[in-house]
């Protein structure tokens, strides 16, 4: 059965003594979780292996994940990281598909399927972002753009590999703006998501992926959020950069 998930995004934030207090801090509440529960740490490459060893191994309520990684398996390409590497430090998860990549690095539907490619091969499990911007929503085609995006990044792959993923929904217009999708919007389009997985592949694949909000998610708004019978959890941008928010958030997941 899929897990109940709050991702935690740092995107580019922390410094090396900030992250270490930060992540010791959320482990204190490590006791209050159960099996069902999963709390991933999406943290800037460099401090991976430390916050992997402040987890500790086969830790059961915490992992962590790579905000990024390259689509091509190695070479001449400077300044980038591949999924052996990332693999090869013990990562479990990598998000792939940010609307910020999208936007600031022209990341395409195409590429990412790429990048799905290559981190499944290496046994890492994506967390793919859709979403659409404000004039979509505005114009009331948000199924249509975002059904486009899973399937020129993700329906390409089997149904065991699709097991595999998880898909956060993060409307644009609510990531980093305070303005949260409403409830009906989010258990609306988590819905949706869900009906294209039973089409595409069956029953049993659309039960196995969690499903995430993401989106201006807060301390006092995540347990409303995540008690809509199709949202899995949450992917958190600012409110995981302070753990007494953090924590309240991941208390919504029950
Ligand atoms: P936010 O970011 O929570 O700061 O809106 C979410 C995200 O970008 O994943």
């Amino acid at each position: 059965m899929r897990k109940f998930i709050a991702a935690a995004n740092w995107k580019m934030n922390c410094t090396k003594e900030q992250a270490k207090t930060l992540v010791e801090d959320l482990l204190a509440i490590s006791h209050t979780l159960d099996k069902r529960h999963l709390v991933v740490l999406a943290v800037p490459y460099p401090y991976l292996i430390m916050v992997k060893d402040l987890v500790g191994q086969n830790n059961d309520y915490f992992t962590v994940a790579a905000q990024n990684v390259h689509h091509k398996d190695h070479g001449a390409y400077t300044g980038e990281i591949s999924a052996a590497m990332l693999a090869s430090i013990g990562v479990e998860y990598v998000v792939i598909g940010h609307s910020e990549r999208r936007e600031q690095f022209g990341e395409s539907n195409e590429l990412l399927a790429q990048k799905i490619n290559i981190a499944l091969e290496y046994g890492l499990k994506p967390i793919f972002c859709c979403g659409e911007p404000l004039e979509v929503r505005e114009a009331g085609s948000q199924n249509e753009y975002v059904k486009k995006q899973l399937q020129e990044s993700l329906f390409h792959l089997s149904t065991e590999q699709m097991k595999n993923v998880v898909i956060a929904y993060e409307p644009i217009w609510a990531i980093g703006t305070g303005k949260t999708a409403s409830i009906e919007q989010a258990q609306d389009m988590h819905f949706h998501l869900r009906a294209m997985l039973i089409k595409q592949y069956d029953e049993n694949v659309a039960n196995s992926v969690s499903i995430l909000y993401g989106g201006s998610v807060k301390a006092d708004n995540a347990e409303a959020l995540f008690n809509c019978p199709s949202v899995d959890g949450g992917l958190v941008g600012g409110a995981s950069l302070i753990a007494a928010d953090f924590e309240k958030i991941i208390e919504g997941l029950k």
